[in-house]
């Protein structure tokens, strides 16, 4: 076991709830409890829940009355001793029972602490640890069955039967260095160089999973597009509604903005941030609309808004000009005002997406989006069969993109005859691309990169 010290943090969510976790991981997590924490009773028995006493032992003052439980090394989330007090969820109370812990010897975990070292221990490998920064990330159905499937370790099996066959192929390329003199029966050449190509095969058929898998986890990026006033804002509310009370904000990862969700049947979509657009003024509309195209690059769908009470015009065109050859919807708005702009006009200018007639201010409207927008979606993604393997991270994707290479290299290589110890470089070299998915083959660097992302307490 990987023994160090012991760490604590807060496991649920900052803020007022009915119940708040401290957990503590390591050599003291024990001792550190017993310090903080009186049961009425006996001492706990690994496993048990019981209610006592959260006790500031320098001044013997009552800090709450909780509930704690232990799990004991190997056998507990982190394969180390681990304690955990469910105190009441009062910001200030988690703070003093945190503060108290570190006192007592403990140390403030960093994010992903508690993970890494079930990794380290040897109690999840890389994939499921993802898989359960994952699952606390779902947004959608799909999202979900995706990161239980891997974190019940489908994807980690695959390839790691994928790397064990390449390992196989190695030892026969090993049996035939080392035996070259000798008159034994090997298999042939051509026949190591089908086996290896079957497998290259293999590799790039679960690296093809990526563009479905990644959609599933992240949601599908939309942009909406529209000259001024054409109604975006308001088609963006229509559509977020009803949705918002139950739809989390959350920072982009990547840049300091607000992306919004909309869960729609099995997908998620991500409404990117239309901030831009929402300002008025011109040089802000002008602006608004080259963020706008950029918004629409990025996205895998787009929602056109044209404004059905005015004449078409140049700005409209250049809606059309983007929307062309793209996956999405038309919403063709204002319709309970009398018409300037009609559909069919818009199709004989070149629009080529379903066009829908619709009005912002019309609540029952937003229905008819929704169900459009989930055609659109369904149409780029075909939701996933529940028992398929998809894989959702660049990291994957990545090294899944190194194996196959590297394979194509050995084959090649296996083909043209070169010497059997040039072949086992590319092999190998696939067999560590596979393992690091798993975090068989892993360094610090991708350790820091995967953890980096979790939060603190997990
Ligand atoms: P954006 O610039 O494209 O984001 O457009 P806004 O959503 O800000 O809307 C521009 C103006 O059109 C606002 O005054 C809205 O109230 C109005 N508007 C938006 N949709 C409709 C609609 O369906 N019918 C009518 N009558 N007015 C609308």
């Amino acid at each position: 076991m990987y023994v160090q010290d012991t760490i604590v943090a807060p496991a649920t969510a900052a803020g007022r709830g009915a119940v708040a976790i401290v957990r503590l991981s390591g050599p003291r997590a024990i001792a550190i409890l017993d310090a903080i924490w009186r049961p009425p009773g006996a001492a706990l028995r690994p496993r048990e829940l019981k209610l006592g006493d959260v006790i500031d032992s320098a001044t013997g003052a009552q800090i709450d009355r909780a509930m704690a439980t232990i799990m004991i090394a190997p056998k507990s989330l982190t394969g180390e001793d681990v304690a955990e007090i469910q105190c009441h969820g009062g910001a200030y109370i988690v703070r003093r029972i945190v503060a108290l812990a570190i006192e007592h010897g403990a140390r403030m975990a960093e994010p992903g602490e508690f993970s890494r070292r079930a990794f380290l221990n040897g109690r999840i490998d890389l994939a499921e640890a993802e898989a359960v920064a994952d699952l606390v990330e779902a947004r959608s159905e799909t999202a979900l069955a995706q990161a239980l499937a891997q974190l019940s370790g489908a994807l980690s099996e695959r390839v790691g039967r994928l790397r064990n066959e390449v390992i196989a192929i190695r030892a026969h390329l090993e049996a035939e260095i080392d035996f070259a003199d000798e008159n034994i029966e090997l298999p042939a050449r051509d026949e190591i160089a089908r086996a290896i190509e079957r497998l290259g095969a293999e590799v790039a058929t679960i690296g093809d999973t990526f563009a479905r898998g990644r959609i599933v986890r992240e949601g599908i990026r939309a942009a909406i597009v529209g000259k001024p006033n054409a109604g975006k804002s308001s088609l963006l509310n229509l559509m977020l509604g009803a949705e918002r009370a139950i739809v989390t904000a959350v920072p982009g990862t990547t840049r300091d903005v607000i992306e919004d969700f909309i869960a729609l049947g099995p997908y998620s979509i991500t409404l990117a941030d239309t901030a831009g657009m929402r300002e008025a003024g011109d040089e802000v509309e002008r602006l608004g609309i080259e963020r706008t195209a950029r918004a629409a690059r990025d996205a895998e769908l787009l929602i056109a808004a044209f404004d059905a009470s005015r004449p078409f015009q140049d700005d409209d065109a250049r809606v059309i000009e983007i929307a062309r050859g793209r996956a999405g919807i038309a919403l063709l708005n204002k319709r309970d005002l009398p018409p300037r702009l009609t559909a069919h006009e818009l199709r004989e200018r070149g629009l080529t997406i379903p066009i829908l007639g619709v009005s912002a201010l019309v609540l029952e409207d937003a229905a008819a989006i929704r169900a459009e927008l989930e055609r659109a979606a369904s149409a780029i993604t075909a939701a996933p069969a529940s028992d398929e393997i998809a894989i959702s991270r660049e990291r994957h994707r990545v090294a899944l993109e190194k194996a196959a290479a590297a394979l194509a290299e050995a084959c090649a290589g296996a083909l043209k005859g070169v010497p059997p110890e040039m072949i086992a470089v590319d092999v190998m070299a696939a067999a560590d691309a596979l393992g690091q998915i798993t975090g068989e083959v892993t360094s610090e660097d991708v350790l820091d990169a995967v953890f980096r992302e979790f939060c603190i307490g997990k």
